[in-house]
């Protein structure tokens, strides 16, 4: 039997010391760590992650702002707000929720936030750090793993990692924290071939391809390590990850569930951004 990795348990345990760590910092500095949300139109997946981003701040003790702009805002209109909270002292995380409405362009508002605010780690100044092993923040969701790999007592130096996806906001990201943890890394993408040879030599498969259950048994090896970032739905309609849990969790050592894995690590690794670039903030004025 494989161990299940909690992922609500252990976000539950972070964000403990997140709040506690948030109340010493309001005690010291007289103020709370801020974090802005900006959504555009009426995206009803967006508007759900909104809502549960504006719930944690709240129960952790941070200040937290939504800005609803109406679908059809100008990109002017959208980097002019920008430009007002990068310099609002109380705000020290932005985060502007995408995919945003065709018309507006997603890397310039990227590029717009101050990446001192930038508390996803999307701007290339921090891409370029996480390069370096020199960051302060991390993209939420490859955080989330790493955190969730440390809590399960997972030794990543000198392991095999195959990293399935290589999107900037997860495969990328991922493949590179592995590596800074000593990890020897392969990343796949659509154009891999005999991609069942390279997942089977994986001692840890991360797998971000937004595919239902594509991650089958025979593809993993025996006592692996199998986290599932995936985010899908299956035949009928029910939430389920890229890996096929029910042929997966017989042959490998651990395994996290989809829901309850990874999703719940991702907005309390946002708080924990917004809490370090308070606390940057509050360390360059004093
Ligand atoms: P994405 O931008 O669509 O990237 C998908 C990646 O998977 C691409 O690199 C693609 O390869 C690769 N891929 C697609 N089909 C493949 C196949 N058959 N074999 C091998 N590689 C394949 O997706 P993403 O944003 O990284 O998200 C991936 C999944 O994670 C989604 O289900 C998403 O919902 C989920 N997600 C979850 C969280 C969370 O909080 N739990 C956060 C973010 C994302 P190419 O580059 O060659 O096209």
């Amino acid at each position: 039997m494989a161990k299940i990795i909690d992922g609500k348990a252990i976000s539950a345990a972070e964000r403990i010391s997140i709040k506690e760590e948030t109340t010493a910092f309001i005690e010291a500095n007289g103020y709370a760590p801020g974090l802005a949300v900006i959504i555009v139109g009426e995206n009803p997946a967006s508007q759900v992650y909104v809502r549960n981003k504006h719930k944690a701040c709240g129960e952790v003790g941070f200040l937290s702002r939504v800005y609803e702009l109406p679908e059809a805002t100008p990109q002017g209109e959208l980097n002019a707000l920008i430009d007002t909270l990068n310099a609002d002292e109380a705000i020290h995380g932005i985060l502007c929720q995408l995919p945003l409405p065709k018309h507006l362009n997603e890397d310039e508002v990227i590029a717009r936030i101050s990446p001192a605010k930038d508390v996803d780690a999307f701007h290339v100044q921090n891409v370029g750090r996480i390069m370096l092993g020199d960051y302060d923040f991390l993209p939420c969701t490859p955080a989330g793993v790493m955190v969730l790999l440390r809590e399960a007592g997972v030794e990543i130096s000198g392991k095999e990692c195959v990293v399935l996806g290589r999107s900037n906001i997860v495969g990328k990201p991922m493949a590179m924290l592995l590596l800074q943890a000593n990890g020897t890394v392969t990343i796949c993408h659509s154009r891999t071939k005999n991609l069942a040879e390279v997942t089977r030599r994986a001692d840890i498969l991360v797998v971000a391809i937004g595919k239902a259950k594509f991650i089958t048994g025979d593809m993993v090896k025996p006592g692996a390590v199998v986290i599932d970032v995936g985010m899908d739905r299956d035949e009928n309609g029910k939430l389920c990850g890229d890996v096929d849990f029910a042929s997966v969790e017989p042959i490998c050592s651990a395994i996290t569930p989809v829901p309850g894995g990874v999703g719940p690590m991702t907005i309390t690794m946002l708080l924990r951004n917004t809490l370090t670039a308070a606390k940057r903030f509050a360390q360059a004025a004093n």
